[in-house]
């Protein structure tokens, strides 16, 4: 038995039968339409598969290069991204960059956003000094001086909108940059999720996920994963996934698609709020500055309404009055989370350079709130008391 077949309702993950992306989400990734068939996939606990090592026999062999439980979570996320090839699920969002940044070769060279997350800006300072891999550091607002980057490079990371600057880059010409350039151009979608972006479309080579964040949605799973239309490098990732051994858990790949059931409308309500938070940020007296792309005012607004589908949920703010400002508000907050990490139902706010690993021109005031889905009213009256008290 295909077990892909199984999975997939008989539709290659490129071609979704025309369903918008809302009904993806919940009608991806089902087992077959059988009487007594349960409606959710099952999880598949087995390290093993009968007729390993049988010429002929499947090709699931073992847990380390496949599970049952992955595929319909892979297929549905190809279905999001418009992938041709299923996607690759990963332990972790650091799994799935690390595998993505396995694509550079030793000695090679790799172009990164300054404000990537600070994750990834570890990653590759580990990969300077271990693997004699250049890294050049971008600012992706200004494209022109991103392509001045890329001659001789071997892959061009991009974020975008950047964590935590909310920084917009160009992600269309800087993909089409990166192709004439013979440079791999791989996207981390994060913040995004596929619902307002979907850097394939937009000429990228791969896309990378914390699904930790939107797609589980819920606070509760740490998982990652990799998207790519082409097979060979498909192919080399898996390869780096089945030997590096960080692979997704069976529970955590069920709950992810789990999450990703009502990613839709979380993100549609989470994005609303934002939007409404931001305009209000923009005119409390205790906030020096916003960015949020929705908002007209911000640089990156005319690039992110021209590539994306919405301007989701994050808002980056810094307050009056510094550091220790910036501090006392986040320690009177009474319903947002001072917690990091980001995209659960919860909302969630953090001094983004409490961590060592954050660059020193992400300003020591800056604020990253990420929105939930309660009441924006009651958001709203927590985060204006707590600045209050900042003034
Ligand atoms: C959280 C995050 C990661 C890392 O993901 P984990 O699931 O925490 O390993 C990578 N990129 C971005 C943009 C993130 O927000």
């Amino acid at each position: 038995m295909d077990w892909r077949e199984v999975y997939d309702l008989g539709m290659a993950p490129s071609h979704p039968q025309d369903l918008a992306p809302d009904t993806v989400v919940v009608a991806a990734g089902r087992p077959p339409r059988e009487v007594d068939a349960p409606v959710n996939p099952p999880i598949v606990l087995s390290s093993t598969f009968f007729g390993a090592g049988t010429p002929g026999a499947g090709e699931r062999v073992y847990g380390r290069f496949s599970n049952p439980t992955w595929d319909p979570l892979e297929d549905a996320l190809a279905q999001l991204e418009s992938a041709a090839l299923p996607g690759l699920v990963y332990a972790s969002g650091m799994a799935a960059v690390a595998s993505a940044m396995s694509l550079v070769p030793l000695g090679g060279t790799i172009v990164v956003p300054r404000h990537s997350y600070n994750g990834s800006l570890s990653l590759v300072a580990d990969l300077e000094k271990r693997a004699g891999i250049t890294v050049r550091l971008a600012d992706v607002e200004d494209t022109d001086a991103t392509v001045a980057l890329l001659d001789g490079a071997d892959l061009l990371w991009l974020e975008s909108p950047t964590n935590p600057m909310l920084e917009v880059a160009d992600v269309r010409a800087l993909a089409a940059a990166a192709r004439a350039a013979g440079v791999l151009c791989v996207v981390d979608n994060t913040f995004s999720t596929p619902l307002l972006q979907r850097p394939l479309e937009l000429g990228a080579d791969v896309v990378v996920h914390s699904a930790t964040k939107y797609m589980g949605g819920h606070s509760d799973v740490v998982l990652g994963a990799v998207l790519t239309s082409d097979a060979d490098l498909r192919a080399r990732l898996h390869g780096h996934r089945s030997l590096h051994g960080a692979i997704a858990g069976p529970f955590e790949a069920w709950l992810t698609l789990r999450g990703l059931r009502t990613m839709a409308l979380r993100v549609e309500r989470s994005q609303a709020s934002a939007g409404e938070l931001a305009r209000r940020l923009s005119a409390h007296p205790a906030v020096e500055s916003v960015r949020y792309p929705g908002l007209e005012s911000d640089p990156g607004h005319a690039r992110a309404a021209a590539q994306m589908d919405g301007f989701g949920s994050i808002v980056a703010i810094t307050v009056a009055g510094g550091e220790a400002a910036a501090e006392a508000a986040l320690a009177a907050l009474r319903l947002w989370t001072p917690a990091t990490s980001l995209g659960g139902v919860e909302s969630l706010a953090e001094r983004r350079r409490r961590h060592p690993g954050e660059p020193d021109s992400v300003p020591a005031n800056l604020i990253r709130l990420s929105v939930g889905i309660e009441n924006v009213e009651d958001l709203w009256k927590d985060l204006d008391a707590a600045l209050g008290t900042a003034r």
